[in-house]
């Protein structure tokens, strides 16, 4: 008898895979639902006595977000300034040049608003303010303290920066996207209100959704996730995975949109943990040379990534394709050629351009299927149209 129960029982632990316990920490306090930057954002109030709020050239302004945190820092009483310069995929020089104007005017805190690009900005100022960091060594280290309190208030739901402890930014010196991290850049709040999602574009919606779904496909294939990080992306795939007929659609309501932000939120939480796999780098590449948006890169790349481990880790995709009730890659396949389209061409000389490059990227080891430089060159061209 015990003998049986010993059987069926499986452990929360996997052995197989570097990380054999759980060690899960979120500093962030993570407040949503309608209207609660007016309604519960009086919690920034602890963070000091003025702001800077980073955000895009105009999302948030025609969003309301903007304007309600205006609100809510006048009714604290709280003194800021707007630094509205931050465009897609943020260069390393407009984050020193908004620390510089942080530091100037003495900001307490940073209120980042927008799609990951103002977040991840405002986290780099956040941390710029405070450290003295060499442009050359700004990717080098963990940053483990030393930056600003980081509000941060999402305007789209994809990158989950919300609820992570890096920030992405575009490194020409590397010619790709790099992240710098460390637990000092978890935010200390975030605000979330898909009601200012109800205008976002269907492309920017659909993209975005796909970055999610990455990001939990990519933690469970995590050399470093754990039982928990999985629930979590199981969660948030269930989450996104309820939206797909209203994203086919094009229509979407309030309810679908808080789901894709909660979704988000849940991937961005799994990624802090596990940090993201070979798509992420390969993707990075996709958007630097061919302009790829972030979301649909990573959406071009994942069928042919999850074939690609299924060779040697077939139990582990399989775990994946279940949690979307799929019998096949090919279905999930079928379903992201929906969303995304007519795909891009890649030449094999961009492949093998990209390929030299994203091979040395650390996250490729993050899976135990981790492909080499010819492997990843034969990813590109079998994931994109070759031509
Ligand atoms: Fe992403």
């Amino acid at each position: 008898m015990n003998g049986d129960l010993q059987l069926k029982t499986t452990s929360l632990f996997q052995k197989d895979k570097k990380k054999d316990v759980i060690n899960f920490y979120m500093p962030t306090q993570v407040i949503m639902g309608e209207d609660c930057v007016l309604k519960q954002g009086q919690v920034i109030k602890y963070l000091g006595a003025k702001a800077m709020i980073v955000t895009g050239t105009g999302s948030a302004k025609k969003n309301g977000s903007e304007e309600d945190v205006t609100k809510l820092l006048d009714s604290l009483q709280i003194d800021y300034i707007i630094y509205d310069k931050i465009t897609s995929n943020p260069s390393v020089s407009s984050v020193y040049e908004g620390a510089k104007a942080a530091r100037k005017e003495k900001v307490d805190f940073i209120i980042a608003i927008g799609g990951g690009s103002p977040m991840d900005a405002g986290k780099a100022i956040a941390l710029l303010t405070v450290q003295d960091i060499k442009e050359e060594e700004l990717f080098a280290k963990e940053y483990k303290t030393g930056a600003l309190p980081i509000v941060c208030i999402p305007t789209t739901a994809g990158t989950g920066a919300e609820v992570t402890s890096n920030a992405v930014l575009t490194n020409d010196r590397a010619r790709t996207k790099m992240s710098i991290k460390g637990p000092g850049l978890f935010p200390a709040i975030a605000l979330l209100d898909a009601g200012y999602m109800q205008d976002l574009p269907l492309n920017i919606t659909i993209n975005t959704a796909i970055d999610v779904i990455s990001h939990a496909i990519e933690g469970m294939l995590s050399i470093k996730a754990s039982a928990l990080t999985d629930t979590l992306a199981k969660s948030s795939i269930s989450n996104i995975k309820e939206c797909f007929p209203s994203l086919l659609s094009g229509r979407l309501a309030l309810q679908e949109r808080e789901k894709l932000l909660y979704g988000s939120m849940l991937a961005g939480m799994v990624i802090a943990h596990t940090g993201t796999t070979a798509v992420h780098s390969m993707g990075y590449l996709l958007t630097y040379f061919k302009g790829i948006d972030h979301g649909r890169a990573n959406g071009l790349l994942l069928p042919s990534y999850l074939r690609f481990v299924k060779e040697k880790d077939r139990e582990l995709v399989e775990k994946i394709l279940d949690t979307f009730d799929y019998g096949s890659i090919d279905e999930l396949d079928l379903m992201f050629t929906t969303l995304l389209g007519e795909k891009e061409p890649i030449s094999e000389e961009e492949a093998d351009k990209f390929s030299e490059i994203a091979v040395k990227s650390k996250n490729v080891l993050n899976c135990t299927a981790a492909p080499d430089q010819e492997e990843i060159k034969q990813l590109y061209l079998s994931a994109l149209i070759n031509g």
